[in-house]
């Protein structure tokens, strides 16, 4: 291996994810793929063309340049829709490309009325209510000034979308709140419909709320973690599992990564590893280096906690994470060499370690530890169909 350490992404089970929404979710709901954040960790160049070969034609990302990522990434034309930020020099290309867009305030409005104008062309907008997250999203009242400028200008406007965020399907302790959301929703929608306004695409569930709250699939789920194979909480799965007679999982991790030993080290007891005094051989032990580390996207707060799979066995991490640099205690592994493949993410041999078992002893969530995955590592595609 020529890199210090390598993302794989699996086909198989790319489809075999995309396959299980779609069932699931059913013919009548379109299934837009969350690739925000590098396509949570896995790259955006790499992944889309893969979901656009196994049947995704529409995008979710947070930024305009993530939008020209996924642009440039497909081979034939698709939706991709921006639900956060456009700065206001680039929305003028937003119109051109027929990017479709979040509308969470009046200002955003404004910009797409100048650039619709001034190219005279539609701006493809999904108007955002909030509904009780408090985030983004437009409040009843600014939903009533919207829909005048919207009715002002309809040589200007294609309101393609209605849509919110539910503030944490993924928790049943929520539910009341999301109970409430969905109905201010809805009261908000007949709004906008009394003023002959029908948005054909109507969307606020995730990944979690899709499963959790069939009744919020509408028209388009927005589907992030779950297309990357995990389950948006514990909670979640459990549902889902309960009342099925097979108890595995339907999703397929995509993600692996590997590095290789960089150098081997025999420590004598007594003696710290790695910086500051975090970590004593109690013995004569033998340590090897693995080059991935903080700026990789390795946590910090793994230091002396991680895990990592050398020769079908787990190693424990000694020591401080680097900032481009691991130690784990090879003692037991007498004949490991340089060289040999480390497992940070992924199978080997019986053995797996899960984003979650990362998660859970560094209390990052599985997004978090996903999204800091360095843009720098390079991605390769394996179980090609
Ligand atoms: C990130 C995001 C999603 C996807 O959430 P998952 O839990 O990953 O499915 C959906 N909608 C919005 C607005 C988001 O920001």
């Amino acid at each position: 291996m020529n890199n210090s350490s390598i993302i794989t992404l699996n086909e198989k089970s790319v489809k075999n994810n995309i396959d299980f929404l779609k069932k699931k979710l059913g013919a009548k709901v379109k299934v837009s793929a969350v690739v925000k954040a590098n396509a949570y960790g896995h790259g955006i160049e790499q992944i889309v063309p893969l979901f656009e070969k196994h049947g995704i034609d529409h995008y979710s990302v947070f930024y305009y340049s993530e939008a020209m990522r996924v642009y440039k990434s497909l081979s034939a034309p698709a939706t991709i829709m921006i639900m956060g930020w456009v700065s206001d020099e680039d929305m003028n290309d937003v119109l051109c490309k027929g990017f479709e867009f979040f509308v969470f305030n009046l200002e955003r409005l404004q910009t797409a009325l100048e650039s619709a104008k001034r190219l005279n062309i539609k701006a493809k907008i999904h108007l955002e209510a909030e509904t009780g997250m408090n985030r983004s999203g437009l409040n009843p009242s600014v939903l009533n000034e919207a829909i005048s400028i919207i009715k002002e200008n309809p040589d200007y406007f294609d309101v393609v979308g209605f849509c919110t965020h539910l503030a944490g399907a993924e928790s049943i302790s929520n539910h009341p709140r999301i109970q409430k959301q969905l109905k201010k929703y809805q009261k908000m929608l007949s709004v906008l419909e009394a003023n002959n306004i029908v948005p054909k695409c109507k969307h606020v569930a995730n990944s979690a709320a899709a499963f959790v709250y069939p009744k919020a699939r509408m028209d388009l789920v927005r589907v992030g973690i779950m297309m990357y194979g995990f389950w948006s909480s514990t909670e979640v799965f459990i549902q889902y599992i309960n009342n099925k007679a097979t108890k595995t999982d339907p999703l397929n991790r995509i993600l692996g990564w590997q590095s290789q030993i960089m150098s081997i080290k025999y420590i004598k007891t007594g003696e710290f590893v790695s910086y500051g005094i975090s970590y004593l051989a109690q013995s004569d032990i033998k340590t090897a280096l693995i080059p991935i580390g903080y700026s990789s996207g390795y946590s910090r707060s793994l230091s002396n906690k991680g895990r990592v799979l050398i020769r079908g066995q787990r190693c424990s991490v000694i020591g401080v994470v680097n900032m481009n640099m691991i130690i784990a205690d090879i003692t037991n592994l007498p004949d490991a060499e340089i060289g040999d493949e480390v497992v940070i993410i992924g199978k080997q041999g019986d053995l797996e370690i899960k984003v979650s078992a990362f998660s859970d002893i560094s209390e990052q969530l599985n997004y978090e530890v996903l999204a800091h995955l360095s843009e720098s590592i390079k991605r390769t595609i394996i179980n090609k169909l």
